[in-house]
């Protein structure tokens, strides 16, 4: 058995193998640099007074300021949140993002607390980060993770925003804002999204779905989605949005099949309205929640925490694909299987790294102080207007009112984010693949992603010249 923090060690062991850089040089981009593991008192509504465990690592930081999420959970440890923001680094290095990798945590869960609790605590966190230096838009950039969101982002900016008067930027200091706080538009899907452009660009590639024994093609493909949280929802709504067919949605208390598919939001309200997915219309509600993962279909995507798969159900696993929506699902025991079974892993740290991408968007809005598209959108408008009216002069005919609407359409934010993101995703799906066509003997997409990351990162430090 290996800790979290060991299991991504070990991953990027295995890759650097496949690299030609200075093994010290190596250690440095493997270390995890600052930690900060703090405990504060918080009393809580009933007048007891408890003390809490965070946690903030920063594991990199060449390239500045650092990024990553805060977990809100019960199981948060320093191990968890050192492998998480090794991660975040990778993952930034994939996709282009230029940040070094970080992590939050602390150490409850939030169903045990009232709002006004959660609140405290997450304002008592940003204020013992403003005084160790831990946050700012130029130093450390948190996001939400498991158990957080949007509430949580908008309490952090407010913090950080009353302790820093006149700092101008400090909508930057938090990514995964509400809108009217400095959000951008698409941040909240955004993991989710990528995920699915991620899958559908592999699901093209003819040669790899051939060995796979699949079609082409994301239409028909029965998914299994583990876990209803804002990852795993927006997972299941593209898959299912584009011809996908949710088989089973997998959550705490249980999990619910239905072989001709699952609308997530009906499931998603019957949830908020009962309490669970039990009697849930027209389907079977499978208590262990764990054997809905072990259900035949073609598409497996784990969206919720680390280390659900591991060398024990990994052999009864019957997935052709397994999506790494959540961080570190698979333990390395399961990986080996996998491997072995020809069962093709599309790891987390390139495929989940929507998030982080539609984050920077959001930071550069931040820093720059306007919505992206509000330069352009009117120009662009006339513009087309323009250039569509004089081809009808000239072609004579005349162009339907559908067409004229696309066409005239000049792009509003949501737009430039989803295009922003699809591209980031796409490339980085090519790049990986291309790494594992150039070199036959990388055994899987995870190797090769950490192949591509540690290259990208060793690049910035050879630049710096520290090392040879
Ligand atoms: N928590 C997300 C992740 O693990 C997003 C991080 C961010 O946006 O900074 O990638």
């Amino acid at each position: 058995m290996y800790s979290f923090f060991e299991s991504v060690e070990r991953s990027f062991n295995k890759a650097a193998e496949y690299t030609k850089w200075d093994k010290g040089l190596l250690e440095q981009i493997k270390a995890c640099n600052s930690i900060y593991t703090m405990r504060f008192p918080v009393k809580m509504d009933d007048g007891r007074i408890e003390v809490i465990e965070a946690y903030r690592v920063q594991h990199s930081q060449h390239k500045t300021p650092c990024k990553g999420g805060i977990r809100f959970s019960g199981e948060v440890n320093q191990d968890e949140v050192m492998a998480l923001a090794s991660l975040m680094t990778y993952k930034c290095a994939i996709v282009n993002v230029p940040f070094g990798g970080a992590k939050g945590g602390i150490k409850i869960n939030p169903r045990n607390h009232s709002t006004y609790e959660l609140e405290k605590i997450t304002r008592r966190y940003t204020a013992e980060l403003v005084k160790k230096n831990f946050i700012g838009p130029g130093i450390d950039v948190p996001a939400p993770d498991y158990g957080t969101g949007e509430r949580e982002m908008a309490w952090i900016v407010d913090t950080y925003a009353s302790l820093k008067p006149g700092e101008i930027d400090a909508a930057g200091c938090v990514t995964g804002k509400p809108i009217s706080q400095g959000g951008v538009h698409g941040r909240k899907e955004a993991t989710g999204l990528g995920v699915f452009f991620g899958v559908r660009e592999v699901c093209k590639n003819a040669n790899t779905m051939k060995k796979l024994g699949l079609t082409t093609g994301i239409e028909g493909k029965r998914i299994i989605v583990q876990g209803l949280g804002n990852v795993g929802y927006h997972c299941a709504k593209f898959f299912r949005e584009n011809g996908a067919i949710v088989i089973a949605i997998a959550e705490y208390e249980g999990a619910v099949y239905n072989e001709n598919g699952i609308n997530e939001e009906e499931l998603f309200q019957h949830r908020k309205t009962t309490g669970s997915g039990n009697n849930f219309k027209d389907s079977t509600f499978i208590p262990k929640s764990s054997d809905a993962l072990e259900l035949d279909c073609d598409i497996l995507i784990p969206a919720a925490l680390e280390n659900v798969i591991d060398g024990n159900n990994a052999p009864r696993i019957k997935a052709k694909i397994v999506a790494e929506a959540a961080n570190g699902p698979l333990t390395p025991e399961a990986d080996e299987v996998f491997v072995n079974r020809g069962i093709l892993v599309i790891p987390d740290m390139y495929l989940n790294a929507g998030g982080v991408t539609v984050s920077y968007f959001e930071w550069l809005k931040n820093l720059s102080h306007v919505r992206y598209g509000r330069l352009e959108k009117r120009f662009t408008e006339s513009m087309n207007h323009h250039i569509l009216t004089e081809l009808e002069l000239l072609t004579g005919k005349e162009a339907s009112a559908k067409a004229r609407k696309l066409i005239e359409h000049g792009a509003d934010e949501i737009d430039l984010v989803h295009s922003g993101l699809e591209e980031t995703m796409i490339s980085a799906t090519q790049e990986i693949m291309e790494i594992m066509q150039e070199n036959p003997t990388i055994p899987d997409m995870r190797t090769a992603a950490y192949i591509c990351a540690i290259n990208k990162v060793a690049l910035s430090y050879t630049e710096l010249g520290i090392f040879p």
